[in-house]
């Protein structure tokens, strides 16, 4: 026997934003970035409802101008105004110290703000700017992310490292000097956030780079040297298909080693593809791995020469839309109904046994075999069924059991 083995979490300090906590054991959070010009209150509001309504438990928006950051308190008033209570991070770069200091509420309208170490100025400048901005953390009490980016690296930390790796024997390889790069410079900001006062348990922190394999060996050192909650994403990660893989591979191998409390993928969308894209992809990823669970699992074959007929592509697909749809209202009623597991298979040879693994499965014919298409609940053959009618037949099963298993006991009758 083979038992499966829980994923141990590492132990990271609890980071409360608005009504989310991100580390400290809380499940894995997801979170996206809005791409609409943050001045653009309408579209930002609208941008962030859908991100939120898709699953995105914390919403990041650029704060790159006097008008966007303007702006931000309007946005999180329409928000309120909506019940929508989605924690909003500003995201800062080169100027956030002026426009914190400029907008007087800037600050508490936002939940977190994210400061680049090395977008934050330069020479002298980027110390005194750098406390500006923990000192506005610290005056609204707001958490703060140290988030450090490959293609921003702080050049003065970079130049020091590269001097003291040139006077080793023999010297390391570049790139692991700026990987290190990017782990000090997360660890010494955060370093530098406490002794400004900021607690530890309001830091999070995150280190981005593009490549998988370097963004696996950057976090390992940084979940090693530190127990600041952490942030994970790829960065750049790339156009559709190309960037859903990079950033899957290299998030599930960190999360399954139990490294990371909040995800972003960060895509870059295609022309009149939603941005809640990004959302999906990373609540696809978290229940994957078992970490968390959002919807019922639809377990559908891949279909092959054995099945020829589109009925079995159809259906599986109708199924899932049709979960989906049901969700909202399910979730309502019907406490845990997310551990359900769906099974639409195509065809005789692993269809049965793959729905009987599943609480509901059903097995559609193959070419060639009878028109049936059995039905399996909880591992026992409950009906089988035939003809047009077959996928509202099904439906009505899967809702039936919806209700008998996830609904409330009903009071005993005396
Ligand atoms: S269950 Fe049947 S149709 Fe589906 S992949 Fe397997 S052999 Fe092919």
């Amino acid at each position: 026997m083979i038992p499966l083995e829980d994923i141990p979490r590492r132990r990271s300090l609890a980071v409360r934003i608005r009504g989310v906590t991100v580390g400290g054991g809380a499940p894995v959070v997801v979170q996206s970035m809005t791409n609409t010009d943050t001045a653009d209150v309408e579209a930002t509001v609208r941008q962030i409802v859908e991100l939120a309504e898709a699953g995105s438990e914390i919403v990041r928006v650029t704060v790159n101008t006097l008008e966007a950051a303007r702006a931000v308190p309007r946005i999180r008033e329409r928000l309120d105004a909506r019940g929508l209570d989605v924690p909003l991070v500003g995201d800062f770069h080169y100027n956030g110290h002026r426009l914190l200091a400029e907008v007087g509420e800037l600050a508490t309208a936002l939940d977190k703000l994210r400061i680049n170490p090395g977008n934050v100025g330069f020479g002298a400048k980027r110390d005194r700017q750098f406390e500006a901005m923990i000192e506005a953390a610290l005056k609204s009490g707001r958490p703060i992310r140290i988030g450090v980016n490959w293609g921003s690296l702080d050049q003065r930390l970079l130049a020091r490292l590269m001097d003291e790796n040139a006077k080793r024997s023999p010297p390391a390889a570049s790139d692991a000097v700026l990987r290190e790069a990017l782990v000090r410079s997360a660890l010494e900001s955060a370093a530098e956030a406490e002794r400004l006062g900021l607690a530890p348990e309001r830091i999070v922190l995150s280190a981005k780079v593009s490549r998988v394999r370097d963004l696996v060996a950057v976090y390992r050192e940084l979940a090693r040297r530190s127990r600041y909650a952490l942030h994970l994403g790829l960065t750049e990660a790339g156009l559709g298909l190309k960037g859903m893989v990079a950033s899957s591979a290299a998030l599930a191998i960190l999360l399954h080693e139990g490294i990371g409390d909040t995800i972003r993928v960060s895509l870059t969308p295609r022309p009149g593809e939603p941005r809640s894209t990004e959302v999906r992809i990373c609540r696809e990823l978290l229940q994957a791995l078992g970490l968390r669970s959002f919807q019922p699992e639809v377990s559908a074959c891949p279909g092959c020469g054995r099945t020829t007929s589109r009925v079995f592509l159809e259906l599986a697909r109708e199924i899932e839309d049709w979960l989906e749809a049901r969700m909202p209202e399910w979730k309502r009623r019907y406490p845990g109904v997310e551990e359900l597991k769906v099974a639409v298979m195509g065809c005789i040879v692993n269809g049965p046994g793959e729905s009987r693994f599943a609480d509901v499965g059903i097995s559609l014919p193959g070419t060639g075999e009878a028109p049936a298409a059995p039905v399996f609940v909880d591992g026992r053959k409950v009906a089988t069924l035939r003809g047009p009618n077959l996928a509202e037949a099904f439906k009505r099963i899967v809702e039936d059991y919806v209700a008998r298993r996830f609904g409330a006991p009903r009071a005993e009758a005396s």
